[in-house]
């Protein structure tokens, strides 16, 4: 049952030297790149990406973050990758939700700079993987 699953590690993950921990992470985990990519990416796109959080009141600053500076995109593939990845990630909130251990919890203070994007479904998955890498 191998999945596939979109990543991206955040303007915030790249700017502080991080892409290589989180890649050694998901690799330490067992799972595998299919996809990866250095890229700044244009409102259009940022905003079907978050497309569900349109209309709540980060949703402006969110857009304005993971457009701000390049970004590494990835498709992570393997066994539950989906779960695993978040569970690599750990909560949205790096303090109060991400434990220590999760990339969150040991790299992260504030909601907004919480480093790594990881899709919550199958569904999610399936729209953001044709989102960033509509040739895969
Ligand atoms: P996750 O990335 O864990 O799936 P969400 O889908 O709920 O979390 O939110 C998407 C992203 O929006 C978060 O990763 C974070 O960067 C940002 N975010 C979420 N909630 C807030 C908030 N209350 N204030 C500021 N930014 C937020
Ligand atoms: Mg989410």
């Amino acid at each position: 049952m191998s999945e596939r699953t979109l990543v991206l590690v955040k303007p915030d993950g790249v700017s502080r030297g991080l892409v290589g921990e989180v890649i050694s992470r998901i690799e330490r985990k067992g799972l595998t790149l299919a996809a990866l990519e250095l890229r700044t990416v244009d409102r259009a796109t940022a905003e079907q990406h978050y497309a569900e959080h349109d209309g709540k009141p980060f949703f402006g600053d969110l857009v304005e973050f993971i457009t701000g500076g390049p970004l590494v995109a990835l498709v992570v593939e393997g066994t539950r990758a989906i779960s695993a990845f978040r569970q690599l990630a750990g909560g949205t909130d790096p303090v109060e939700k991400a434990t220590p251990g999760t990339i969150r919890g040991d790299f992260g203070l504030e909601v907004q700079f919480n480093l790594v994007h990881g899709s919550d479904s199958p569904e999610s998955a399936e729209r953001e993987i044709k989102l960033w890498f509509p040739n895969l």
